[in-house]
């Protein structure tokens, strides 16, 4: 006899307490809120944070996305998606624009989501100051006296390093004037998205223990000087191989037939979708001139 499994994994216990953990971090945008972190049936380090606010939230008429690293079909993107559909019988889906809920590593998607949707970041590091003061009660002293000058400090001492800030991912930034808040190992081209975004974005660091948010249309300004102001990864001149895409995050490759450097999309599905319109219209015009 095989045991059925409870929907969405966890008693109903567990889920009203991650959603209970989930409203304040709503209410007070980019504070990190400490939630009993559940043992997950995947390594903490691969997503449970992030897995543990889904199956929160989740409904039986959600649709699901679960991105990694801009790809829907890495192991950890598909194992996720099958235990989440397992224990709850949701649909999946790869198109952006379809899903209610999208669950991501490391990146948020190319197409601008709306304020149907739901952003689910997985957070290795939740804390910014991390890399100034080991100790969680001073951090979180830090955070409360608004001291946020370690985290200053280090975007200057990247700057007498290297010349500028040097932070490729996770970017710190300001969260409704108040929290500095990491935005999770998004690259900093993501970050302006975080802005005014129409979909609420919600973060879990499973091993860390925290859940934080930024709710729709909350202001967040990455964290720069005034004569270093912020910037992001340059792709000026190049384009995708496969759609021809430009003005988005682009992976950089080798080809090896030809040793030559190009590039391709990094949001497979944002590919996917692109390529799939540059056959139908090329399909289309092969019609029309034949009727012509
Ligand atoms: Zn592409």
């Amino acid at each position: 006899m095989k045991a059925e499994t409870h929907f969405a994994f966890f008693d109903e216990g567990s889920k009203k307490e991650i959603r209970r953990a989930i409203m304040k971090a709503v209410a007070i945008p980019g504070y990190q809120v400490p939630f009993a972190s559940r043992e997950m049936p995947i390594a903490r380090g691969w997503g449970t944070g992030g897995l543990q606010i889904t199956l929160s939230i989740i409904g039986k008429s959600d649709v699901l996305k679960v991105i990694d690293q801009g790809a829907d079909e890495s192991v950890n993107a598909v194992s996720i998606k099958k235990l989440v559909h397992e224990t709850t019988g949701v649909e999946l889906t790869d198109r952006t624009e379809d899903a209610d809920i999208i669950q991501s590593r490391h990146r948020i998607p190319e197409i601008a989501l709306t304020k149907e949707q739901i952003i689910v970041l997985q957070v290795p590091t939740p804390e910014p100051l991390r890399g100034v003061e080991a100790r969680e009660y001073i951090t979180k002293r830090m955070h409360s006296e608004y001291d946020y000058s370690g985290a200053w400090l280090i975007l200057f001492e990247q700057i007498m390093k290297y010349g500028k800030t040097a932070t490729a991912a996770d970017h710190p930034v300001y969260v409704n004037h108040r929290y500095v808040m990491a935005p999770s190992p998004i690259p900093r081209f993501d970050n302006p998205k975080i802005h005014q975004s129409d979909a609420l974005i919600l973060l879990g660091a499973g091993r860390e223990k925290k859940i934080y948010a930024v709710p729709p249309y909350t202001n967040v300004e990455s964290l720069a000087f005034d004569d270093y102001p912020f910037t992001v990864e340059s792709f000026e001149g190049m384009h995708c191989h496969l759609c021809s895409g430009a003005d988005v995050f682009l992976d950089e490759l080798i080809d090896h037939t030809t040793g030559e450097t190009i590039y391709q999309c990094n949001d497979t599905s944002y590919c996917m979708e692109r390529m799939n319109e540059n056959v139908n219209e090329k399909e289309k015009a092969e019609v029309e001139g034949s009727y012509a």
